[in-house]
């Protein structure tokens, strides 16, 4: 039987809350264990970034603390969001447009706080939830709409959602982002940040040991406000 038709399976068989409780112990404690054992320390690097974001929270939620560390010492960074983020309030929403609107705002409200000026947030506004089923052309075109950041922006780090995040428009950020930094040419270190990695059910027959197991691991604490009051700042729309 292949994993996700034991996923499905599996989930006939478990009552919703049980299945549920069950993820988030399985969630904590695999996060707890990265966090304390499974990852090696890094320190602070002083190199120019970007970070690709498929929607406009993922950027804060899965490297904010680096986003404001780099700022706080002047080093470039870069934020370019790839959806428009239309899908947050349910794909039958009556007002995706005021959505847009809304989160594109408060992108630009929140990357201030953590230092990014507003010329360098980038808009690719590809609609919320298509990254993974682009048409063959639209994909050519998102790939050399990225490949042109980077070849602008010449960035020493770049930052993607982990290519195990357990979401359609997330893996496809890292598909494409890696496509595109092929097509520069250029040598960049390559960073996942994760933010539904642990949290998704079930994760532990969907993980393979080698998905989890170069995982670093930086303290924010001194910009730990930052990040939380972007955090909020989401959360109160
Ligand atoms: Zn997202």
């Amino acid at each position: 039987m292949r994993t996700k038709e034991f996923l499905k399976f599996f989930q006939k068989l478990v009552p919703i809350d049980l299945l549920y409780l069950l993820q988030n112990i399985h969630s904590n404690l695999l996060f707890r264990w990265i966090l304390l054992k499974g990852s090696e320390p890094i320190t602070f690097s002083k190199k120019s970034a970007i970070v690709f974001s498929p929607h406009q929270d993922d950027e804060t939620f899965g490297c904010g603390g680096m986003i404001a560390l780099k700022r706080e010492h002047g080093i470039p960074v870069t934020v370019a969001f790839l959806t428009d983020g239309q899908s947050s309030h349910g794909p039958d929403s009556q007002i995706k447009e005021k959505i847009i609107q809304i989160r594109k705002q408060e992108a630009v409200e929140a990357l201030e706080i953590l230092g990014v000026e507003t010329s360098k947030i980038h808009f690719l506004e590809k609609p919320d939830g298509s990254l993974q089923d682009l048409q063959k052309e639209q994909r050519e075109q998102t790939i050399q709409q990225l490949a042109e950041l980077i070849k602008s922006y010449q960035p020493e780090e770049v930052y993607v959602p982990h290519k195990k995040d357990c979401h359609k428009d997330h893996e496809a950020t890292y598909e494409l982002v890696k496509e595109a930094i092929a097509q520069v040419g250029i040598e960049v270190e390559l960073l996942q940040y994760p933010i539904w990695l642990f949290w998704r059910a079930p994760l532990f027959i969907m993980l393979k040991v080698q998905d989890i197991a170069a995982a670093y691991r930086l303290s924010i604490e001194s910009v730990q406000d930052k990040k939380t009051r972007r955090s909020l700042l989401l959360f109160s729309a």
